[in-house]
């Protein structure tokens, strides 16, 4: 570590105050500091790093940087280095926190990290780098769960409206690109108010949640699930014309009719009519099949409920 802050002496007019504070920063900046040689072994490795990485300065210095990095990122991580070296030389730092990476613990695990990496030395040939990290995972986590609460329903968990249409676009865009079938489903369940006016409110929140943990048991991993609001669910099925759907459905639908949601010691039957509407042609946004999946399922009620209806295209 010295070495390093040596080089820097120049500038600081050799003034030893200075020194000292420098190198108790990076002694025990929170951050990670960890320096390399051209070779890409490691020479310097701060109490931050040791704190980051789990490992003893002994442990890793001569070491390739390589250790600290994920094997399938080592490759990637070379080249970039390299080409960092090759930039202009006036290119002192990139980064600025801005690259996201992931490192490896002597334990194995695997973190988020930022880092930013500056050039030591001032001999090409003798390029160093030395690169202060930080472990975001704990960011990362937190921005995570703010876009899996943004996209998804409190209550039950499925996608909310406004992450099945987008997911949903997307789909249809595929689908016609490749000229693959695709069907949206529609879910109403079946007399849901009197369920509440009979069981309570928070039995009905059960039976909303015991509904989509049932669906999204039976549903193939490509397949959407979402509340559209209320009791009203939708299901998106790629490559799945009005037959196979059908099938889909019945499975569903047989599922939900012969579960039993036991809550404050009572029995409560759950039944839903589904509507089955095959997207056409060209069709790129969900509300024209959506409409057509909500008109079947109109149907399926007036019939007598727990059953299927589809909208057949003419
Ligand atoms: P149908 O068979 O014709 O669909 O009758 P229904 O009673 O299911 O339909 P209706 O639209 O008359 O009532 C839907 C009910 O769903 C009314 C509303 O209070 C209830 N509901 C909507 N959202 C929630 C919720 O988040 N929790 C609970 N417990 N109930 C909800
Ligand atoms: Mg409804
Ligand atoms: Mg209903």
């Amino acid at each position: 570590m010295r070495d390093i802050i040596k080089e820097k002496m120049f500038s600081f007019g050799k003034n030893k105050a200075l020194l000292e504070i420098c190198s108790s920063i990076v002694e025990r900046l929170e951050d990670g500091i960890v320096a390399i040689d051209s070779h890409h072994n490691i020479t310097l490795f701060n109490e931050g790093a040791q704190r980051i990485f789990g490992y003893t300065p002994g442990e890793v210095i001569g070491q390739h940087l390589n250790i600290l990095l994920p094997e399938r990122f080592h490759l990637q991580h070379d080249l970039m280095i390299e080409e960092f070296g090759a930039a202009d030389k006036n290119i002192r730092t990139i980064g600025q926190r801005t690259r996201q990476i992931f490192g490896v613990r002597k334990d194995n695990s695997e973190f988020a990290a930022s880092i930013s990496i500056l050039k030591t030395g001032t001999n090409p040939l003798k390029q160093g780098y030395a690169a202060v990290v930080r472990d975001i995972s704990e960011n990362k986590r937190t921005e995570d769960e703010l876009l899996r609460l943004a996209a998804t329903d409190p209550l039950t968990g499925a996608f909310n409206r406004r992450e099945f249409t987008s997911l949903a676009d997307q789909e249809s865009q595929r689908a016609n690109r490749y000229n693959h079938p695709l069907s949206i489903m529609m879910l109403d369940l079946d007399h849901f108010k009197r369920l509440n006016d009979t069981y309570g409110h928070a039995a009905g929140d059960k039976a909303l949640q015991r509904f989509t943990t049932l669906c999204c048991n039976a549903l193939r991993t490509v397949d959407i699930f979402g509340r559209w609001g209320g009791e009203e669910f939708v299901t998106l099925l790629p490559e799945t014309d009005v037959e196979g759907a059908v099938i889909i459905a019945e499975r569903l639908r047989k599922l939900v009719s012969q579960s039993i949601l036991v809550y404050n010691d009572q029995k409560i039957s759950l039944t839903a009519s589904i509507g089955i509407a095959q997207y056409r042609s060209g069709e790129m946004t969900v509300e024209g099949p959506l409409s057509r999946a909500d008109s079947a399922v109109y149907d399926a009620k007036k019939a007598g409920r727990n059953r299927i209806s589809v909208y057949r295209n003419d």
